[in-house]
């Protein structure tokens, strides 16, 4: 599942050539995605408008156009956005496209449907339901090591479900929240409001290291993920934790082991992440 610097390459793929020409024409499917089908008739409104920026906040990727009307995607699963010549084959599971005026195709692939794709004012869309809950992004200069310690700290709940709900620190998911609480030494069952500040100090830049280290490899692949030409990322060869029960430990060579946490895989090194 699409993580922040999944959703960053992505971004970042996207760059230059979203911008090189307008939009001339939008096909969306009527399926729903997260509960609901793509706006037909606003995705229509944009064609004749310019992609003018691609942002991210978390896993959300923000593309600004020149009529103020801004994309939103959200991932989801195995949400895939890809920019294909407009002869190219259409992939199956194909919800949105958009074609520019040169041969290009801005598409929206997701097979489970668990993504969202929403148009949106510029100028509100800091209100919307899916961005107003969001917390911090971790790559930006409001996640700060104080709001970070603060948030922890009025957080009774594990480690591991407090990283994982966006509204503490947005765009970390099931790996690269094992990978941070791996790097800080931090046990996922932790209670959040228990952990002294230099632990949570560590966990701050553990997870910006984390990410950083994530993006730098673009992105982790185990089954959909690709960047907006295809390519697979590399990250997954580097993790320290996720995936790698029973193999050992990076730092000790202790078999990292697995277990089943709010019903879903947590991975950690019962030495290095002693609950304490
Ligand atoms: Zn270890």
């Amino acid at each position: 599942m699409p993580e922040l610097p999944e959703v960053e390459t992505v971004r970042r793929s996207l760059e230059p050539r979203l911008f090189e020409s307008a939009i001339a024409s939008s096909h969306a499917s009527k399926l729903a995605l997260r509960g609901r089908p793509i706006d037909r008739r606003a995705v229509a409104a944009l064609v004749g408008a310019r992609f003018i920026a691609a942002r991210r906040i978390g896993k959300y990727l923000l593309l600004d156009t020149s009529a103020r009307r801004t994309l939103l995607v959200h991932l989801g699963m195995t949400g895939r956005l890809l920019l294909r010549d407009g002869d190219a084959a259409v992939e199956p599971h194909t919800h949105l496209r958009l074609g520019f005026e040169s041969s290009l195709e801005l598409r929206y692939v997701d097979a489970r449907r668990f993504g969202a794709v929403r148009v949106y004012a510029t100028d509100t869309l800091h209100a919307t339901e899916e961005l107003s809950i969001l917390g911090p992004d971790p790559l930006s200069a409001a996640f700060t090591a104080e709001g970070f310690i603060d948030g922890l700290s009025r957080t009774k709940r594990d480690l591991k479900a407090a990283l994982l709900d966006q509204a503490l620190v947005t765009g970390l998911g099931n790996i690269y929240v094992a990978e941070a609480l791996w790097l800080a030494r931090l046990s996922p069952r932790r209670r959040a409001h228990r952990v002294p500040r230099t632990d949570a100090l560590a966990l701050h830049g553990a997870i910006v290291s984390v990410l950083e280290k994530g993006v730098a490899n673009r992105g982790t692949t185990f089954s959909d993920y690709v960047d907006a030409d295809g390519n697979f990322g590399a990250n997954q060869h580097t993790l320290a934790v996720y995936g790698r029960d029973g193999q050992p430990c990076r730092a000790c060579g202790t078999r990292i082991r697995r277990f089943v946490q709010a019903g879903r895989s947590t991975f950690y090194c019962p030495l290095c992440q002693r609950g304490r």
